[in-house]
């Protein structure tokens, strides 16, 4: 498999040519986009498999790209909040980002972050060609891709996950999570 094309949009220099350096020298290909907008851009044209995105940006916001990036794509998402951002980090993950870690931080707890989202994303990636079955319910996880007695029907993101945690989890009993 080749390696993982990663894009990362953050607005200070010396912490996106940081990240690049640490992730190019673990492997990884790396595109930096300097603002919300231009990591739109580039997102749609490269299709990274894992962004990294700051959530304080010039043009675009980061919750907004990260709206607009979730309603195109499951790719994962890790993001970057400010220490004093603890609401923008909440709004962040229910936007859908996967992850995030708080400024300052440690390179290589990004690194390893990034290699674990990778590692869940790439359970039932293409080449397994993994389909679940629940009666006339079918869920392909390659191709993320919903049928009914063979018709595809469109479904959101987190109803997607839903049904296929609890596809992954049938004849096993579920249980309450404890509070
Ligand atoms: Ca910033």
């Amino acid at each position: 498999m080749t390696e993982a094309r990663i894009l990362v949009v953050e607005d200070e220099d010396s912490l996106a040519e940081t990240l690049r350096y640490n992730l190019e020298r673990e492997g990884f290909g790396v595109t930096v986009a300097a603002d919300g907008r231009r990591g739109l851009e580039r997102f749609r044209a490269e299709r990274p498999d894992l962004v990294v995105l700051d959530l304080m940006l010039p043009e675009i916001s980061g919750l907004d790209v990260c709206r607009a990036i979730r309603g195109e794509s499951e790719v994962p998402i890790i993001i970057l909040t400010a220490k004093d951002a603890e609401a923008d980090k909440v709004a962040g993950l229910e936007l859908g980002a996967d992850d995030y870690v708080t400024k300052p931080f440690s390179v290589r707890e990004l690194v390893s972050r990034v290699r674990a989202l990778l590692r869940r994303s790439r359970i039932g990636s293409p080449g397994e060609e993994e389909v679940l079955r629940g009666g006339p319910v079918e869920l392909d996880v390659a191709r993320h891709e919903v049928r009914v007695g063979g018709e595809p029907v469109g479904f959101p993101p987190k109803e997607f996950e839903l049904l296929e945690t609890l596809l992954r989890r049938k004849g096993r009993l579920l249980t309450p999570r404890r509070p």
